[in-house]
């Protein structure tokens, strides 16, 4: 295989580490790794045969190439035989046409882009798929690996569950104690993974994973560990993809551990390199205000980073105060000319709600991302003609409980401005008939 990639060092230094070797950090400095690809071997091939390619592979079923991700191997993740990848056909997710919102808050080029339809329900599974994959491969090339481990808000936990499940491999998950919604404390419970239900928050849990897999022999799936952020950086292949190859103006993308921020704009850059872009779109990330650092550090111009503590958020798959990816995150804003925006409680369940309405059925952390564009809109930042896509990074009925409290106004502090209740009523012709003439006389005033 003529491809190479490696892992290096975020902050320069020049070691080049094996791909299948067990190492998160740089052994030098402590910074965080990156994959690094041979470029001058991807660029033998033109950016046209490149394009060309991945739309042959696109959503077909010659193994692995069907999946998005795969389909990409070549720069995403070359070293892995394709006989030790662990699939879910990852990607060829919708790219929600959103008009209808679009026009109502004014920017009518508006599009969602569904990560959450997907198989465990997030845009985990992009990342989670190349991850378990190299697993699979250094086992095979003779490492002794017993079981595979993260900390999770409730995504990256149902990810490796089910694609260590579909490898038979041992996956342990870290969560939050009560801090996970039902459905994704469910998703590892039935895929056979060890669920630890831990006293802390997300960030109590990261430390511990951290301590256990450096002092054992079980490997850490955090998004610390940059092979899965070679599988999300696809998203924004995808995207241009989609577009028939095009760049969109802005990306507003929900950010927690800043991992899937970092992997947007790593994709771009290659996609520039390999001369498929010739324009970068500017990148939004959105934070919610209950757990904001990124956001606090905006205001500083991205010049300061200080963790703070997380507080209760809907958005719990971002309630995260000491981000792992801080860095690399800020290194690509300032590339994109980035923007941070943050989101109250309210404005992220109305936004969830509002862009509902219009046929979308937002989880609340695209709400967070939603009402992040309402604002920019307002600001003047985002112009009513930009083509703006909003990544929904969840499926919206892994969080039904908070919808369905937000829809009897049970959600303290949040005015539930798009309520909508069933009416309850005897079964007669003649009520049912008066109840639908009095709502749709209501609902069109
Ligand atoms: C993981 C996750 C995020 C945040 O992604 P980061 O890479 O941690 O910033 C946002 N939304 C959902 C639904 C997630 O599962
Ligand atoms: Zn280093």
């Amino acid at each position: 295989m003529p491809y190479k990639a490696w892992f290096q060092c975020i902050a320069g230094c020049e070691e080049k580490h094996p791909l299948n070797e067990i190492i998160y950090q740089c052994p030098k400095c402590g910074n965080l790794l990156e994959v690094r690809h041979d470029m001058e071997i991807l660029k033998t091939r033109s950016a046209y045969a490149w394009m060309k390619l991945f739309d042959e592979r696109f959503m077909r079923t010659e193994w692995p190439y069907g999946s998005s991700v795969w389909g990409k191997k070549e720069v995403v993740c070359p070293n892995v035989h394709n006989d030790n990848i662990v699939s879910m056909f990852e990607g060829g997710s919708n790219l929600f046409c959103a008009g209808r919102l679009g026009k109502q808050i004014g920017v009518p080029d508006l599009w969602v882009k569904q990560c959450g339809n997907s198989h465990t329900g997030s845009f985990k599974d992009l990342g989670m798929t190349v991850l378990v994959s190299m697993v699979k491969q250094m086992q095979a090339d003779g490492k002794e690996i017993p079981a595979v481990a993260c900390a999770s808000t409730g995504d990256t936990s149902a990810a490796l569950a089910a694609y260590c499940a579909a490898a038979g491999m041992q996956a342990i998950v870290f969560l939050p104690r009560n801090k996970v919604s039902i459905p994704q404390l469910i998703q590892p419970l039935s895929n056979g993974a060890i669920t630890l239900s831990l006293d802390t928050d997300f960030d109590g849990c990261m430390r511990l994973v951290q301590e256990v897999c450096s002092k054992n022999n079980i490997y850490l799936a955090n998004s610390m560990n940059s092979l899965r952020v070679e599988g999300q950086k696809t998203v924004s292949i995808e995207i241009v993809q989609q577009f028939d190859w095009e760049a969109p103006d802005w990306i507003i993308i929900p950010g927690g551990n800043l991992g899937n921020v970092a992997a947007l704009g790593k994709g771009f850059l290659l996609m520039e390199e390999l001369g498929i872009v010739r324009r970068r779109p500017r990148i939004a990330c959105a934070q919610a205000a209950n757990a904001n650092p990124l956001y606090l550090s905006y205001l500083t111009g991205l010049k300061e980073f200080k963790p703070k503590r997380a507080k209760k958020t809907l958005a719990s798959a971002i309630q995260i105060g000491n981000p792992v990816s801080v860095q690399k995150a800020i290194k690509i804003l300032k590339e994109f000319d980035g923007v941070v925006e943050q989101s109250t409680e309210d404005e992220l369940a109305n936004a969830a709600a509002l862009a509902d309405t219009t046929g979308l059925f937002c989880c609340p952390h695209t709400g967070v991302a939603l009402s992040a564009l309402f604002k920019l809109i307002q600001k003047g930042t985002v112009k009513s003609d930009d083509k703006v896509v909003v990544i929904s990074t969840a499926h919206g009925l892994k969080f039904t409980d908070f919808k369905l409290k937000y829809h009897r106004k049970k959600l303290s502090g949040i005015k539930s401005r798009h309520a909508n209740m069933p009416i309850e009523l005897p079964a007669t012709y003649k009520r049912v008939c008066d109840t639908i003439y009095r709502e749709l006389e209501r609902r069109a005033n």
